[in-house]
């Protein structure tokens, strides 16, 4: 009954024109096929496109997608960086997943959650653990929290409601300050569902809503996902963010799971994505993922990848999707080793997760090493929040817990509006430089405090510089006067 339930099919069929919808795998094949060796200097006009804050036409991207020359790849690789700096400036924003269930209804291929694979292992937290959890995760230092659920009745909206409710509910005081401190924006990544449901997840107060197409080839995507399932249904889950719109969750994110088909198409196919939701409802994604395939225990596709991405692919998959869709921001996660994370991070990268404990209660039970079998993939990067910060001040990026945007209704059509004019990033470098300023007081190891220091001062003397801010002396009164409130101990505090 619970699974006759949830397919809506009017809001699929509201979407497709001529009973097809927006991804043409004829004309994607066509226009990366038709793209082979472009021109330098066509490619030279496309970065100048994208270094003014454009999405790229599919054309454009296909033709970034067949260069194969290094010198034309260094310029793509500057010019990734050159707009990252523009839009996001040196910012790195930090979460952290909590697996709520690992109970699902399906059998991804791929994925060790899948029903086939079920045992007296899997499990769904109650609120008292996800308490526990929520805790675990503010001893660290995070913010953000991106809720992940498996597709299950017995994880519903209902029981991601009362997740939600309890997370935003846990205060704790933080190590070294001893300040309060709390989870102040939930992000959720769970299955595609109706606009009805959905609403309840905008009025329980979500931040961003996140689907991943895993691949946007139907014939793949159908071999992977069994027809006889929920997520058999291609086109529920290629909508599902346009019912989002419409329950006015403005804030989504996309991804492909890359290595189930062929990455340039996958790239194609996210920006497809961006474009179709750019179309109808003025605004593209918030942020787009790209994780790599990596082992799950009983998933035999894992070991069998025709399609696994190369590292250098991957670097470049990155790049392109950096100029392709200048404003949405890039999601590498702890799947990645640390050293390609380094590298992405300077060809565009703006979030990253760390601390991350991918077990079902893996943060609150205190173990270093996971088991597999509660787990749904590998993770390459186990280091904690307090090591990657170092690591990224030291590269010269400052960590931002900045969750101000939704707070003050800078989402959706606002704030794309506000990033393809690169005015947000100055109100995020504010923002950054606040939140990081709790971190140091509140969390950091002396190392990281040394560093960390060094940077917040240069950081306010680039700010002080900026002819943005020394038009808006009222704006950069409240910053000076809010950064002096939170070294007296005041929490919280944002433009
Ligand atoms: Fe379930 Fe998601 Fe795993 Fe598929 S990928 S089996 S939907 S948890």
């Amino acid at each position: 009954e619970w699974k006759k339930d949830v397919i809506v099919r009017d809001e699929i069929d509201k979407y497709l024109i001529d009973g097809k919808d927006f991804i043409d795998e004829e004309k994607i094949h066509a226009q990366i096929a038709n793209a082979k060796n472009p021109d330098p200097e066509y490619i030279r006009g496309i970065l100048q496109k994208s270094l003014s804050i454009k999405t790229l036409a599919p054309e454009e991207t296909a033709a970034l997608l067949n260069v194969e020359s290094p010198e034309l790849w260094d310029e793509i690789n500057e010019a990734a960086l050159q707009v990252k700096k523009k839009v996001y400036d040196n910012r790195i924003v930090f979460f952290a997943p909590l697996y709520c269930s690992n109970l699902c209804v399906n059998n991804c291929e791929y994925c060790g959650f899948r029903e086939e694979n079920c045992d007296e292992k899997r499990r769904i937290l109650t609120q008292d653990e996800i308490r526990k959890e929520t805790e675990s995760v503010i001893d660290e230092g995070h913010k953000r929290l991106i809720l992940v659920f498996g597709e299950h009745p017995r994880s519903d909206v209902d029981y991601m409601v009362d997740t939600i409710n309890t997370v935003y509910s846990v205060y704790r005081d933080a190590p070294v300050s001893g300040r309060e401190a709390n989870i102040r924006r939930a992000n959720i990544n769970a299955a595609p569902m109706s606009s009805a449901k959905l609403k309840k997840l905008k009025e329980a107060g979500i931040g961003t809503y996140q689907v991943f197409q895993e691949t946007y080839h139907h014939e793949t995507y159908n071999k992977v996902h069994p027809t006889n399932t929920l997520k058999g249904d291609y086109r529920w889950r290629l909508y599902a963010l346009h019912r989002a719109m419409d329950a006015g969750l403005d804030d989504v994110a996309i991804g492909a799971l890359f290595g189930l088909y062929d990455w340039r198409f996958e790239v194609m196919g996210l920006l497809y994505h961006t474009i179709d939701l750019e179309n109808r409802f003025g605004v593209g994604p918030h942020t787009i993922s790209f994780p790599r395939i990596t082992p799950a225990s009983g998933s035999s596709l894992s070991n069998n990848l025709p399609h696994q991405v190369s590292d250098e692919d991957f670097k470049k998959l990155v790049a392109i999707l950096r100029l392709s869709v200048p404003t949405a921001g890039l999601i590498v996660t702890a799947r990645e080793q640390p050293e390609l994370k380094r590298e992405v991070i300077n060809l565009g990268c703006t979030q990253t997760d760390a601390s991350t404990r991918i077990g079902i209660g893996a943060y609150s039970d205190q173990k270093t090493e996971e088991d597999l079998d509660k787990k749904q993939f590998t993770i390459g990067d186990p280091r904690d929040l307090d090591d990657v910060i170092r690591e990224v001040a030291e590269l010269g990026y400052i960590s931002s817990f900045c969750t101000a945007g939704y707070r003050c209704g800078r989402t959706g059509e606002t704030i794309m509006g506000m990033l393809s004019h690169c005015v947000e990033g100055k109100f995020c470098k504010l923002n950054a430089v606040l939140t990081f300023r709790e971190y140091l007081n509140d969390y950091a190891s002396p190392e990281t405090k040394a560093i960390g220091e060094e940077l917040i001062l240069k950081e306010i003397a680039e700010i002080e510089a900026e002819p943005y801010f020394a038009e808006r002396p009222h704006l950069m009164e409240k910053f000076r006067a809010e950064y002096k409130d939170i070294l007296l101990g005041k929490r919280d505090l944002y433009l």
